[in-house]
């Protein structure tokens, strides 16, 4: 037996999403964000899949992540670096620099008035987030020189909610009103605004093109309604043992759980240096047969463990499903670990075995 555990991600159901939110945002089109590995799920699988479903715009954060995508994705699509590249550094051709200060429009405005051909860059301006783009003075001097500009090919003008997955909060309509102002000075450039949470915010955050990551992957961009995305992950692992313990008796480290009843305890070898964050200690559960199966006890670096008393059918080696289908998804353990669900797929660990396929 394997003992690893198993990240099954469905390919088929990412291009289903993004082919859901390319319908929601037609006729603007419909970027593919694939930073961090593609939120840990392995961009070189994930970003073939989206070309293949028609996705022709992509984002990564990091110069290094675009050099290793435009290689698996080869020429045509556009890859824009969010993070735009070091200043002073040549970066890479291939990329698309997203310029998020002054400071970045001048030299790639510079080298692209030396060398004589204009430079393909996308323009950052900040709205409300106080990141990365450029701030409100720096809009303010660029609308004052649209000279500023020459050298550069500019594809996008973009911004960033702050607080899309709140769509009551007024941040939101006062980011659009403040992208839109400072796009009414500048010269007639198309737009990109929405990520994933904005596409659902309604046409007041509709562009040229919307940046979805997370809702590719699952993870609800509509928190308190009825997730509107198909599920993409399921993450297996088989029993490592079963031993039986009588009642009084404590599992894992800090004894923090004691046995109310004799109990069958099912050790799993997840933990959390695999991204099974810590605080899901006493808070998890697996499912098993239309069972969930309480998670007990702490979680270890390397491995958890189940209250499988209700289970007597199992036995070493069956395997249970941790996350998604009767499991909880990634939302779920998100709200119990007190964090998101973009955090538990970016901590998925590079022990999973990652198996690309259909359901
Ligand atoms: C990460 C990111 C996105 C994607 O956001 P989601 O909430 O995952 O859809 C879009 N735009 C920018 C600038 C980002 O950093």
């Amino acid at each position: 037996m394997d003992p690893s555990a198993i990240l099954h991600i469905d390919l088929a159901a990412i291009a289903e999403n993004w082919r859901l939110l390319a319908a929601r945002a037609a006729p603007g089109a419909v970027a593919g964000v694939v930073k961090a590995n593609a939120y840990g799920l392995g961009a070189d699988r994930v970003a073939p899949a989206l070309h293949a479903a028609g996705c022709r715009h992509f984002f990564v954060a990091h110069l290094a992540e675009g050099i290793v995508l435009r290689e698996t994705l080869g020429p045509g699509p556009m890859i824009a670096v969010l993070n735009g590249f070091a200043p002073g550094a040549d970066g890479d051709a291939a990329l698309v620099p997203v310029l998020n200060s002054l400071g970045d429009v001048h030299s790639h405005a510079a080298a692209g008035r030396s060398a004589g051909q204009a430079r393909r860059a996308l323009l950052h301006l900040d709205t409300g987030m106080a990141r990365l783009g450029l701030d409100a003075a720096e809009q303010a001097r660029l609308a004052a020189d649209h000279s500023l500009l020459a050298g550069l090919d500019l594809l996008y003008v973009m911004t960033h909610l702050a607080c899309a997955d709140e769509p009551e909060h007024p941040l939101n309509a006062e980011q659009a009103a403040r992208f839109a102002r400072a796009c009414a000075v500048l010269p007639k450039f198309k737009r990109s605004f929405a990520n994933s949470s904005g596409l659902f915010l309604g046409s007041d955050y509709a562009s040229d093109l919307s940046r979805p990551g997370c809702a590719l992957y699952g993870i609800n961009p509509t928190p308190g309604a009825p997730n509107p995305m198909r599920q993409v992950l399921r993450l297996e692992a088989p029993v490592l043992q079963i031993r039986d313990i009588p009642a009084g008796a404590s599992v894992g480290y800090g004894a923090s759980f004691v046995a109310a009843r004799p109990s069958r305890i099912a050790t799993i070898a997840v933990g959390y240096a695999d991204g099974y964050l810590r605080s899901l200690s006493g808070q998890g559960g697996a499912a098993y047969r239309g069972l969930i199966l309480p998670m007990v006890g702490r979680v270890s670096m390397d491995l958890i463990t189940l209250d499988v008393t209700d289970a007597p059918g199992l036995v070493p080696g069956d395997t249970v499903t941790l996350i998604g289908g009767a499991a909880p998804s990634p939302d779920d353990l998100a709200a119990r670990a007190g964090t998101i669900g973009y955090e538990i797929l970016t901590s998925f660990g590079a022990r999973y075995r990652r198996a690309y396929g259909a359901g």
